[in-house]
């Protein structure tokens, strides 16, 4: 078939040659794909509206040997407005980048696909703390693409008790009597092991309840994060220093 005609997600627009746009596309058939929007960067394009990022849009694509064209777009749910808040942008930026880069090409995942577009919709009018939306975002993420730090109890005797440490290079935790010598660990205090276990399991509504110190803020940042750095490909984000410089630890 030489057409496609799917729901995305614009993950990345950035103008290509005199008027063209080039995207990087989660769509709900083929997930991620690479596609050129002719003319999008005209004042009068038809395309212009639906090729931006945080757009939610229908695509009729038709597919090149190496690349797909934008035939039509038309907006479903544009979260543009919400992104003039530069804490919003900046969040909703890194949602779009991690999931680029975590991502493989041409896999569809319906989860990956709803997931991103309830944390882009969620930013506008989240109540609860938006650490935690981020880290949850990131949490769930991983294990909607088969990435799971092991985070319930230690990981060689299955201690539930802490406290506990951790090492990327293990993959999760590990307490007291079984932390190795070699390898000594970052400690996570029992009240940061408590979040990263309550998010594990609660949906992303619930998250709204939950709530964490400044300090275990940091402790889980750094944990998540570290297990990205060490046990995916995504190199380093743009998007996560700009992230950092507008509030998050
Ligand atoms: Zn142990």
């Amino acid at each position: 078939m030489k057409y496609l005609q799917t729901k995305a997600l614009v993950l990345r627009s950035r103008p290509f040659a005199e008027m063209d746009r080039l995207l990087t596309l989660l769509t709900w058939d083929e997930g991620k794909i690479s596609a050129k929007a002719p003319g999008a960067r005209r004042v009068k394009s038809k395309l212009a509206a639906a090729v931006e990022v945080f757009t939610c849009g229908s695509f009729l694509l038709y597919r090149g040997r190496t690349i797909f064209t934008v035939s039509q777009a038309q907006v479903e749910v544009s979260f543009r407005e919400q992104m003039v808040h530069v804490e919003n942008y900046a969040r909703g930026q890194y949602f779009a980048e991690l999931t680029e880069r975590l991502i493989p090409e041409g896999e569809p995942n319906p989860g990956v696909f709803e997931h991103l577009l309830a944390a882009w919709s969620s930013l506008q009018e989240w109540q609860g703390d938006r650490e935690l939306l981020t880290r949850f975002f990131e949490l769930r993420l991983l294990l909607l693409l088969g990435f799971q730090p092991h985070c319930e109890n230690c990981l060689f005797c299955g201690d539930l008790q802490g406290p506990f440490y951790w090492s990327a290079a293990a993959g999760g935790l590990f307490c007291e009597r079984c932390r190795p010598a070699r390898q000594p660990g970052v400690s996570l205090s029992r009240g940061s092991h408590a979040i990263l276990r309550a998010m594990q399991r609660v949906s992303l509504r619930e998250m709204k309840n939950l709530r964490a110190p400044q300090g275990q803020q940091r402790e889980l940042a750094d944990f998540i994060r570290q297990f990205i750095q060490y046990w995916t490909e995504t190199g380093s984000l743009k998007s996560l220093a700009f992230m950092r410089e507008h509030g998050d630890p």
